[in-house]
């Protein structure tokens, strides 16, 4: 089953205490392509400009990623700048050059129509709703979003959020979208609107996952090596939705290992600057770093004696 993804294809200037890249590969879509590619099919819609380099172009076909839909105009591509402090938990963003990107009014190609699966990346409201206009029967629709469209659309955001299944979504854009600071209340809120599943990503401090009636939250896995968290986020949601996509399975089991199929792609994606960690493993490694996860994870009860 194939996964369709909407949003941005980025050259990234990127600022760490542990180097800097320029003019790097980013951007939502490709950080979620490549991590959802491992497990099924991906189609992406994007626009690029002029100066994309042909190397992207062929390292994104080279992972099985469909780039019909990505498409290339006269102008520059959308770039991204940003510097992260000395924890990686802060990070400033020093410029959004928004380029070909301020015009991108997303056409799904003929043959993506039928995707299974759709994720709506972070881009303006309106548009993640023309996308849903064009795709005929997916079986999920999930979608991101951030501060930007909260603050600045509030009530074109509340209305695509009703039409689908699964948000993946920061903690802090959580509690800013409900206006309620209690993550559980927040997610209740949004929940009602429509969704029948949140993932509430939060950093290095791993994810939570609410529907109506189960909670399931994975922790972060203390990595030996974090060099640069852009597009975690967005490749915690490949690994989620290309697991879903690969197996159909949206039971809670299925959405639990999913959750944890997204932290091993969140986690790997830290490792190197751009996508270059996330572009080089192999499916023994995403399965070691999930067996990874259950045994950070994993405890007996022994009931204690009481006291007194
Ligand atoms: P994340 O670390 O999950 O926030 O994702 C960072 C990626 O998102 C970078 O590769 C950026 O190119 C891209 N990005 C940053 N700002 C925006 C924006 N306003 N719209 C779409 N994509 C963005």
């Amino acid at each position: 089953m194939s996964v369709l993804v909407v949003g941005s294809v980025a050259l990234d200037d990127v600022r760490t205490p542990f180097g800097e890249r320029e003019d790097v590969l980013g951007g939502a879509a490709v950080y979620f392509g490549l991590a959802a590619a491992y497990f099924t099919p991906v189609r992406l819609v994007g626009v690029v400009g002029l100066d994309f380099p042909d190397r992207h172009r062929e390292l994104l076909e080279s992972r099985g990623i469909d780039l019909a839909g990505l498409e290339t105009v006269e102008g520059e591509t959308f770039r991204w700048g940003g510097e992260y402090g000395y924890d990686l938990n802060s990070r400033e963003t020093l410029f959004t050059d928004l380029n070909v990107f301020a015009d991108f009014k997303p056409r799904i190609p003929e043959p993506f129509r039928d995707s299974e699966h759709v994720f709506l990346a972070n881009i303006a409201p309106d548009l993640q709703g023309g996308v849903l206009e064009q795709v005929e029967k997916p079986e999920t629709v999930s979608l991101d979003t951030m501060n930007y469209w909260i603050e600045h659309a509030p009530e074109e955001l509340r209305e695509v959020i009703g039409r689908v299944d699964i948000m993946l979504i920061n903690d802090s854009e959580t509690r800013e979208l409900a206006r309620e600071p209690n993550l559980r209340r927040a997610a209740a809120t949004i929940l009602e609107w429509g969704p029948r599943l949140i993932v509430v990503k939060k950093g290095e401090h791993g994810a939570v996952a609410f529907s109506e009636d189960w909670m399931f939250a994975v922790p972060g896995l203390p990595l030996e090596t974090i060099v640069d968290p852009t597009g975690a986020g967005d490749a915690f949601a490949g690994g989620f939705l290309g697991y879903v996509a690969s197996t159909g399975d949206t039971t809670p089991e299925g959405l639990r290992r999913a959750t944890i199929y997204g932290s091993a792609m969140g986690s790997f994606c830290c490792e190197d600057f751009s996508v270059d960690r996330l572009a080089a493993l192999d499916v023994e490694e995403i399965e070691d770093r999930f067996a990874e996860f259950r045994r950070l994870t994993r405890f007996d009860h022994r009931p204690v004696a009481g006291h007194a």
